[in-house]
């Protein structure tokens, strides 16, 4: 079968790869309906991590069930499924309590910018679909399975809700979705922070009724001059860097809360600033698990339309134009035809 491959910075390949099998009795192998290219993916595709080995890429993944292991149960040859990028049994004591991304068995996924993916813990890591998806559902599926999932865990871990004004820093894909979500969760002023207008547009199309320019302390001061100079009630990072985190700190009123879901890159908290600040911090990798039964209804319904964020479809030949395309900028999120 045919995957991605990233060899060193900036050297993505298209490669023949071994065919995933189902090695324990929990796992499962899905044919992938599409794939795509995460913002983190740019992190090593840029040098930020070492790459000590060819390294298959992609963690994202919809998909039919083609083969499972002899103690799965929950999902069947045939399924359409949905997965989170880190795999959970979805039954120990950190997964009943919400965290299935930091479940006790956990498996962090890689490899799924492919034809098939090999899915372990398949029945707590995978969620049927009601049924067989119309395609123009399939992005939408596609992004429930990290980008979605994991602005809709910044919007809780910020608690954006009725009557609060949120903050988004960051206008990827996860920044973007963290919008709708802060929409769906009934935020009643959304803050977006973005400098290109292509962005901007789609951030006021998911529900972002301001929209500042301004960066880093620039930006956090804006986002107070909105506010009566009280800052956010809930504040969403999704960048990861030394300046997104101050500023998202910065944005936020007292008592307030951030979400941070920027795989963090060098950020280092000044111990004073957290003290001085009185706010809540609360983030990490999403547990997108939890949330996919309810994402995949509200896609399934049609009440919202995550998919919007691909604005670059190419085929998994082509990855490497997909990462460049989203390492220019060029591109939000990039969708892989396989
Ligand atoms: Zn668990």
């Amino acid at each position: 079968m045919r995957g991605a491959v990233l060899h060193g910075a900036g050297d993505v390949r298209v490669e023949d790869l071994p065919m995933p099998t189902v090695q324990e009795p929990t796992d499962a192998v899905i044919r992938l309906a599409a794939a795509c290219v995460c913002g983190s993916d740019l992190w090593p595709y840029r040098g930020a991590d070492e790459i000590r080995e060819p390294r298959p890429m992609g963690h994202e993944y919809v998909g039919v069930i083609e083969e499972v292991g002899s103690a799965v149960s929950n999902v069947k040859v045939g399924d359409f499924v949905v997965g989170s990028f880190i795999a959970s049994d979805n039954t120990c004591e950190i997964c009943r309590s919400g965290y299935q991304s930091a479940c006790v068995q956990r498996v962090g996924m890689t490899g799924s910018q492919a034809e098939y993916l090999r899915v372990p813990l398949a029945d707590g890591t995978l969620v049927a679909t009601p049924g067989e998806p119309a395609p123009d559902l399939i992005p939408s599926l596609l992004a429930a399975s990290d980008v979605l999932g994991t602005g809709w865990f910044a919007a809780a871990a910020a608690q954006a809700g009725p009557g609060r004004t949120v903050a988004v820093v960051g206008d990827g894909a996860v920044g973007l979705l963290g919008v709708l979500a802060a929409r769906e969760m009934g935020a009643e002023r959304i803050i977006a922070l973005s400098r290109h207008a292509d962005r901007q547009a789609l951030a006021t199309e998911f529900g972002a009724t301001d929209i500042v320019t301004e960066r880093g302390d620039e930006g956090a001061a804006a986002v107070k001059e909105l506010t009566d100079g009280l800052g956010a009630h809930s504040v969403i990072e999704a960048v990861g860097t030394q300046e997104a985190m101050l500023q998202a700190i910065r944005s936020t009123r007292p008592g307030g809360h951030v979400g941070f879901v920027g795989v963090s890159h060098g950020v280092e908290i000044p111990g004073r600033l957290l003290f001085g600040s009185h706010v809540h911090l609360h983030g990490g990798p999403a547990p997108v698990r939890e949330y996919l039964p309810e994402l995949i209804d509200l896609i399934w319904d049609r009440r919202i339309d995550p998919g919007r964020v691909f604005d670059l479809e190419v085929p998994l030949e082509d990855a490497a134009e997909a990462y460049r395309a989203m390492d220019e900028r060029r591109a939000i999120k990039a969708l892989l035809r396989v």
